[in-house]
């Protein structure tokens, strides 16, 4: 069965073809995250569990490319499902903030453990959250995806913050959080660590990005009180998502950490939530734009919608687990 990473000349970028996981089953009937199922076993309040069908795995097939233009490399990696918490049903916003911590101690776990495989490049920590856009399980739960490259967006983000050190001999992170603090128009949530806010350059539109007011690099650079106030952003944005979008809300969740070989000093730890939702009823579907141009048209202005986010979080949310 092919399973392979294949070489985009003309993007140069890499695609991820995984052949056998077209069978993977539709999951129904009994929740196989809570705890005491056969994936999950005994007593715990944050799990790792290997992904049953990984797109990429450390015995992936040896490839060999048959031209130079057809580049082909081994789909060589280790998919892990992190299950958040023993609740079978909620958020980040439902749990105990002491859960929330337990779970970003466990993703900086994994991060140093998976770095030790040789072939191992980058490790991408992400959350898939909401029916709509596909996900079954309302067990909560992330992923984990460890990887023998630096995924696209990461790289070019690395490549920016490189440019900007060289043209201004100033970090990148540390600008744009101190220009959000000074222009005060998207944030909505900060603590002494961390900035929750809606970017200047949101492309989804209650796009939420949470950056660090000094440099982490790993989750692992996370000492307990920096989890704490991680944490607490976390949970102010996925309870203000819940109250904007209702039952159905739905969103993406990823951690941008530095690369696990080689050094990459400007290159800060930092959380991207992305959401279809245009509002309650209706979804942003990146079309023609989007897609075929790579270029965002934002439907509305950020510092507006900020605005709403920020009106539901004083009057609808119960900020009590702060
Ligand atoms: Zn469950
Ligand atoms: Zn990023």
């Amino acid at each position: 069965m092919t399973h392979e990473l294949r070489w985009n000349p003309l993007l140069g970028s890499w695609i991820v073809v995984a052949g056998h996981r077209i069978k993977r089953p539709w999951r129904k009937g009994e929740c196989p995250f809570c705890p005491g199922g056969p994936e999950t076993g005994g007593e715990w309040t944050v799990l790792s569990i290997p992904n049953k069908y990984p797109s990429l795995s450390p015995d992936a097939p040896e490839v060999c490319s048959e031209s130079y233009l057809f580049k082909k490399e081994r789909a060589q990696g280790i998919c892990e499902v992190i299950i958040e918490t023993t609740s079978h049903e909620g958020d980040f916003h439902t749990i105990p903030l002491q859960n929330v911590m337990e779970y970003l101690k466990l993703l900086g776990e994994r991060t140093v453990e998976l770095a030790k495989y040789s072939f191992i490049r980058y490790v991408l920590p992400f959350k898939n959250k909401g029916k709509i856009i596909g996900v079954s399980l309302t067990h909560p739960h992330s992923q984990i995806y460890a990887l023998p490259i630096i995924p696209y967006r990461v790289a070019r983000e690395i490549t920016m913050v490189k440019k900007f050190r060289k043209n201004h001999d100033l970090n990148l992170f540390e600008e744009i959080y101190q220009n959000e603090a000074k222009e005060g128009k998207r944030i909505l949530y900060e603590n002494e660590l961390f900035m929750l806010l809606l970017p200047y350059y949101a492309m989804w539109p209650y796009e939420l990005h949470i950056y660090p007011k000094k440099a982490f690099h790993l989750l692992s650079d996370l000492k307990k009180e920096d989890r704490r106030e991680l944490a607490k952003a976390i949970m102010v944005a996925t309870a203000v998502y819940s109250k904007m979008f209702g039952d159905e809300y739905s969103y993406i969740m990823m951690f941008h950490q530095a690369p696990v070989k080689g050094e990459y000093p400007d290159y800060w730890l930092h959380v991207e939530f992305y959401t279809p939702h245009l509002s309650r009823e209706r979804l942003k579907y990146p079309a023609g734009i989007e897609w075929g141009g790579w270029i965002f048209t934002y439907d509305g202005v950020p510092e507006e919608r900020l605005h709403e986010l920020k009106s539901i979080l004083n009057e609808e949310v119960d900020l009590s687990f702060l």
